[in-house]
């Protein structure tokens, strides 16, 4: 099997990986011009004249990136199968769509309004309380196009920063923490869901996840998989989803949004369940058996950004599983992961303050369980 990806980023990278195993061959079609996969057979393509050749070579076709035309995902529908359908890369890639789908199937969310100029925007910062967070509709990721409002008189100014024709504007959650859950369905329509895991982010940017949680209650375990396999029987969704949610004080969970694709936020499950959200994805996009989701030990992600550190030094601490993506070192930029695992929690915060410590740009580990 042939596996076609469009995009060639990390998230290509260990989805091969995790697919050789199972004698699956990949081809990535780039289309930015900086393909990172490193591995595999990488067409780049920014002028889309190789899309021919490239859906010539492949059996089906994936994807690791959602910003990408749908129109473009619909030509190739017409020719190969493609896994997750463009009806999801369509919804997931605007925010308004995925509210409203969110909205649709009883999904809670922040309050929010959509808007298209400042004035607008000044009217639903009063009108919800601030303070409220402005996204762009289309095209953020990583907390780019966003602004925080603390006040309304504020909304010419974030207007003009996130010089974007449509916002989503929505109250800001005093969340607990923040969680998500990852779910794969296979071509038959079975579902399996992974433990969710808690996330810390810094300026938009994930930093860590741990999972399992050593105190969430099975039954917001269960609200989690309700929401996320309501969203995969409605798309028809074949491979893995992703949905971040806040958690709240009161025990809610509202929805933050969704990747139809695997996700940082699941990279824990490389080494610290039984089976990895890449293997995962490529058994059900190849309508294959779904693997076990359950986890092996309390595991962490730690998120390797900008600055390599010390390599040598991470291997040596005890579980750590280093996952490099033989990219240069750039401000900013999604450079590793350390997967540690621990018997219990309490061992493995240490060993995460540990590789904190080795990593020189790492924030300090906060987990709201501690
Ligand atoms: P997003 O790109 O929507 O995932 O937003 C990036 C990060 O900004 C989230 O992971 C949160 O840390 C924060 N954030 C986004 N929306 C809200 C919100 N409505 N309330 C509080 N924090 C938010």
């Amino acid at each position: 099997m042939n596996i076609g990806v469009l995009g060639a980023g990390q998230l290509g990278r260990m989805l091969a990986l995790a697919g050789y195993p199972l004698a699956n061959r990949f081809t990535f079609l780039d289309t930015t011009g900086h393909p990172s996969a490193g591995i595999g057979d990488v067409m780049v393509d920014t002028d889309r004249r190789h899309l021919a050749a490239f859906l010539e070579k492949v059996d089906l076709v994936t994807y690791e990136f959602e910003h990408l035309p749908v129109s473009l995902v619909q030509e190739i529908e017409e020719v190969k199968p493609v896994y997750p359908s463009s009806e999801a890369i369509r919804v997931c890639q605007n925010r308004a769509e995925e509210k409203a789908l969110f909205d649709r199937l009883s999904i809670p969310t922040p309050a929010y309004r959509l808007v298209e100029s400042a004035d607008e925007l000044e009217a639903a910062a009063r009108e919800l309380g601030t303070p409220v967070v402005a996204k762009s509709v289309t095209e953020g990721y990583d907390g780019k196009g966003q602004a925080v409002l603390r006040d309304p008189a504020e909304a010419a100014e974030a207007w003009r920063a996130i010089a974007h024709p449509r916002l989503i504007v929505e109250s800001f959650v005093d969340f607990v923490r923040e969680v998500s859950i990852i779910a794969v369905r296979g071509r038959d329509g079975e579902v399996v869901f992974y433990p969710m895991a808690e996330n810390q982010h810094v300026d938009g940017i994930l930093r860590y996840s741990i999972a399992p949680l050593p105190d969430l209650a099975d039954s917001l375990q269960q609200t989690a998989d309700g929401y996320i396999r309501a969203l995969l029987d409605e798309l028809d969704y074949v491979g893995v989803l992703t949905l971040e949610l806040f958690q709240c004080a009161d025990g809610s969970l509202l929805a933050n949004e969704m990747a139809p694709r695997v996700h940082n936020s699941g990279h824990w499950t490389q080494d610290g369940a039984v089976t990895s959200q890449f293997e995962n994805h490529l058994r059900a996009i190849q309508g294959l058996p779904l693997g076990d989701t359950a986890a092996r030990m309390p595991t962490c992600m730690v998120n390797v950004i900008g600055r390599e550190g010390d390599s040598s030094a991470i291997l040596a601490l005890e579980d750590a599983h280093l996952h490099r993506y033989d990219k240069s070192e750039r401000a900013g930029r999604k450079l590793a992961h350390v997967n540690l695992l621990a018997p219990t929690h309490e061992a493995l915060l240490e060993r995460v303050r540990a590789c904190a410590a080795l990593l020189p740009e790492a924030p300090a580990p906060s987990f709201s369980f501690e």
